[in-house]
Parts: structure tokens; sequence; C-alpha cells
């Protein structure tokens, strides 16, 4: 049995939590794979140190300013390694200032610098060797490359425990690259499937994961399991689970992940594995979440049905336009694509309607901006009778008036859109009639 660990900013933050963590991975002699985020907030108004990294990457030709900013970073990590006697901290930060004052440093790399002092300070922490991400995770064209990183991977040796820094690798300049934020998720899913670990924990400061975001609805119930399909679903639709790539690399070769909190090591947690096995469980909903701030651009033409390669020329444009399609559907006449609104606003909307309209000569081309999509994930739902009636009386009860609704034959989810301001109260009357 091997076990990777990631631990998130917030269990992290202060050397009391750093040394709760310790706790946690010495209970399991199987815990000898350790991934870190970069310290987080310990309290509210506190600021991460990515974000302080961030600040220093926007100051650094301002000397005063920097220095500032730097030395809330240098507290933070200085307090990390108060309990150690032999941690040579003031060298450490030392060097990592000197290389983000290069004219050179990227800001991916003054951005990594976090989870790389961190895991040094970990590994000090535990014992384990210190295993730069550098060393074996590769990008190629911005993506992450699989298959260099497991090839790399398989000269290193972990046996005797190790700590790798999250978030970041090498790409093909040989310059840190690091992942989009809270990418040290994908970096404790690299390491389970490189590493040939059975379990991947993901340490976090909530219990698992819980049907409704607790901001909307206050403890709401909390899932058991839940699949790899469900957290895929979850993750794309607004919440705040792990970061939406984690199960990137664990596709071929699933490995159960357990979200668990680190202040409350007793509590089991969630696992998503890559199919639930709790035939009960199988009745459930796994979440109800959902995103705000979508534009639908509906696209009308009189005998749609009878144009070959009618979506095709529509989509083309979408790509030549660098627009990001979330969701489409298509009716009898019309086609909508549903994209976030930055995305919208980031074009000349007149330009791309007279290009749409000169290549497929579309009768009517509108924007219905301010959408919110509202989703209710689960494989329940498909044995479910009676679960559509349930959503559409409980926001007819709530005055929610739906915009679109979606629903596809094999997956595990039932998309509905309204307005934005009613997303919350959607979350809620939905749970409230849903769940029991
Ligand atoms: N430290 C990075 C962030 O704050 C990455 C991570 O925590 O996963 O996004």
């Amino acid at each position: 049995m091997k076990t990777v660990c990631k631990f998130g900013g917030t269990s992290l933050a202060g050397s009391e939590n750093v040394a709760r963590c310790r706790d946690i991975v010495m209970a399991d002699s199987s815990r000898r794979i350790v991934v870190v985020s970069a310290p987080g907030k310990k309290k509210g108004g506190d600021i991460k140190v990515t974000d302080l990294l961030h600040e220093c990457y926007l100051k650094r030709f301002d000397l005063p300013a920097f220095s500032a900013v730097f030395a809330k970073i240098e507290e933070t990590f200085r307090e990390i390694a108060s309990p150690l006697k032999n941690f040579p901290v003031g060298e450490e930060l030392c060097i990592v200032r000197a290389q983000i004052c290069q004219p050179e440093a990227n800001e991916d790399f003054v951005l990594s610098r976090g989870e790389y002092l961190n895991a040094k300070l970990v590994a000090a922490y535990l014992g384990y060797a210190f295993l730069d991400a550098a060393a074996f995770i590769r990008f190629k064209g911005g993506e992450l490359d699989l298959s260099a990183t497991l090839s790399l991977a398989a000269h290193i040796e972990t046996e005797k425990g190790v700590v790798i820094p999250g978030f970041y690798g090498l790409d093909e300049e040989g310059h840190v690259k690091t992942f989009s934020r809270g990418g040290s998720d994908i970096t404790g899913a690299i390491a389970a499937r490189a590493f040939g670990c059975n379990l991947y924990e993901n340490w976090t400061d909530v219990d698992g994961i819980r049907i409704c975001d607790p901001k909307i609805v206050p403890n709401s119930k909390k899932v058991s399991e839940a699949s790899y399909r469900e957290l895929r679903e979850m993750s794309y639709m607004g919440a705040s689970v792990l970061h939406a790539e984690t199960l990137l690399p664990l596709v071929g070769a699933p490995v159960p992940i357990v979200i668990r909190n680190s202040f409350r090591p007793d509590l089991a947690g969630t696992v998503i594995r890559k199919k639930r096995t709790d035939a009960a469980e199988k009745e459930n909903i796994a979440c109800i979440t959902g995103k705000s701030d979508y534009t639908c651009i509906q696209i009308s033409k009189m005998l749609l049905d009878k144009q070959l390669g009618f979506v095709k020329k529509v989509t083309s444009v979408f790509e030549e336009y660098n627009i990001n399609i979330s969701h489409t559907h298509s009716g009898l006449d019309n086609l909508c694509f549903f994209v976030e609104r930055a995305e919208y606003i980031k074009i000349s909307f007149e330009n791309f309607v007279k290009e749409l309209k000169r290549r497929i000569d579309a009768d009517k081309i509108r924007a219905h901006g301010d959408i919110a999509l509202v989703a209710v994930i689960g494989h329940g739902l498909s044995g479910r009778i009676g679960v559509l009636a349930d959503i559409f009386t409980a926001l007819k009860d709530a005055g929610i008036s739906v915009k679109t609704i979606y629903q596809s034959i094999s997956e595990c989810n039932v998309i509905v859109g309204i307005e934005n301001v009613r997303l919350a109260d959607a979350v809620r009357a939905l749970y409230a009639a849903l769940i029991r």
C-alpha cells in the first residue's frame, strides 16, 4: 500500500498546522509521497502566499514596495520554520528573493516559489527527502506532458518518503510553468499515477464534499462517495471541490481520491472512485450547484435541419474568434451556444455577427445575457422517476422562471438556465425539494 497525501494551503497555514499534517503522515506508514501547496490563510483577512508572490512579481522593479510584500512572505516561512533546529530558512529565503528579483524571472517561476519553499520545510518536519517537481513534471504546448512526466518519474526513488511542491513543472525550454490556480491538486494526481500509489488523500479544511455550497445552504448533507464523472461535472459547474483537471493524470489508471479534513482526521471524508460502489448511494444526488454570468448566443435559420455542415460552419467562427463554448443546445431552426460572459465581452459582437451572417446567412443572431446555469448532478438522477417534475415544481414554487433545460441521455446531470440573480434561491429550493 502506498498513499499520496496532498495538503492544501489552509492545512499548512502556520507551524501548528504543519505539525498536525506531520502527525497525519506519521500515523500511517503507507503515506510516503507528500505534495504541498504554498501556505494559505490562517484566518480571514490573511493573504495567501501565492497572492503575495503575485504582488511581489508586479512590484519587482519598485524595491521598497517589493520589500514590504516580501517581508510578509518571510514572516510566514520563518514562523513555520521556528520549531526546526537546523533548517537554514534565512538562507533559503535569501536565495528565493534574489532569484525572483532577476529580470529574467518569469511570473510562473515567482508564483511557484511558495510551494517550493513550503515543500523544503515540510520535508524537514517529516525527515523525508525534498523532490522538486521540476525534476519530473513536464509541460508541452502549455499543457501537462503526461508521458514525458511518467517516463522521468520512472527513474525516481520514493520508498523512503518524499515531499513534492505542487502547482508547477518545467516547459519545453526548461522554464518553470504553473498549472492554473489550485493546481497542486493536479500534482497530487500526477504523483499518485507516477509513483504507483493505491490511494490519493487530498487533505483540506473541509469534512468532504457537501451537496451544496455551505455559503448558500449551511450544513447541507455530506456526500460519502462520488464517481469520477460526478466530480468532473461538479467542478465544471462551479462547485469548488478539486481543481477541474485533477482527474486528467488518472484517466486509464484510476486511483481512489479521498477528500479529508486535516483539522478533523477522525472523520472519513468523501471518497471519489472511478465508479461508485455503494448501491444505496446510487440513488442519491451528489451535488446541486451553479454558475452565473453566462451569455446565450442564439442563431436562427429557417430549415436548419436540411443544411449539411451548418454546425461546423458556425463553430468554426467561434473558434476563429477564440470563444470557448461551455454548452450548446439546439431546437427547430435555431442553435444556442452558452458562453461565459468573460468570453462574450472580449469580442466585438457586431463583427462576430457580421462574420456569422456572411458565412451562414442566418436569419437572426441574438445574445441573451445574465443567465445562470444551475446543475443537479448525480448518477441517481437516471433511476429516479419524477425527478424532473420535482425540479420544476421546486423552481415554480420559488417563483423562478426557467429559460433553458438540458439533460443528456447518458450523463448524470440536469442543467437549467435561469436569471443570474436567482441562482442562490434556486440552489436552496432544489436542495429543500430533492434531498431527504
Ligand atoms: N498555491 C497555488 C494557489 O494558491 C496552488 C495551490 O494551492 O494549489 O492557487
